[in-house]
């Protein structure tokens, strides 16, 4: 029997040099053509983040969108949309944050999540731990609180997971990339 990291592992697939010379890119499109082990991810992760007495589940635009929504949908809980700038119609709180070549800016409705709530973040992959992070501090201007936050992998080498943990968030990943 494989285990779940394993069965994730196995589908994922690591493109060299994409989008750029040195990236080693984790397409998780072949993993989402897997039902059953989809269907795995989002039970283990809706598990974890039950311990945490979550109350509100944040996705990152646009994988985030994937598993955060169905992981909502199971704990019944709601779902929110952390976007990219110029995509949300109301009132907006934005964040800033660097990236290797320039900056993106992410936006939230700012009355899409109730004060002191407690809130997961949901991305696909966490590298440097910039957007998770840039994510956290829209949830912290809402008055709520980033408590927890969940990928599919982690590129543990980019140290992103320590970034996240310093300021209290803790970093749930099912595979890590050494
Ligand atoms: P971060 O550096 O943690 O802010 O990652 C930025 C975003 O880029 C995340 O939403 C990831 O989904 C994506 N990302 C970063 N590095 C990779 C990679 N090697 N493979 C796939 N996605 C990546």
């Amino acid at each position: 029997m494989m285990t779940l990291s394993e069965k994730i592992n196995s589908a994922i697939r690591t493109i060299p040099n994409f989008p750029k010379e040195g990236i080693q890119y984790k397409d998780i499109s072949t993993l989402f053509l897997r039902p059953d082990i989809i269907q795995e991810i989002i039970d283990a992760s809706a598990n974890a983040l039950k311990e945490h007495r979550v109350e509100v589940i944040a996705g990152i635009e646009s994988r985030g969108f994937l598993l955060g929504a169905a992981i909502a949908a199971k704990m019944q809980l709601p779902f929110v949309m952390i976007r990219k700038a110029g995509k949300l119609p109301a009132e907006t709180y934005k964040a800033t944050y660097d990236l290797e070549y320039g900056s993106a800016t992410i936006e939230m409705h700012i009355d899409a999540i109730r004060q002191g709530s407690r809130v997961a973040i949901i991305d696909d992959v966490l590298a440097t731990g910039g957007t998770a992070l840039a994510a956290s501090e829209l949830i912290k201007r809402a008055g709520a609180y980033p408590i927890v936050s969940s990928f599919i992998a982690e590129l543990a080498f980019l140290n992103g997971a320590k970034k996240l943990e310093d300021i209290g968030i803790q970093c749930l990943s099912l595979v890590k990339y050494q």
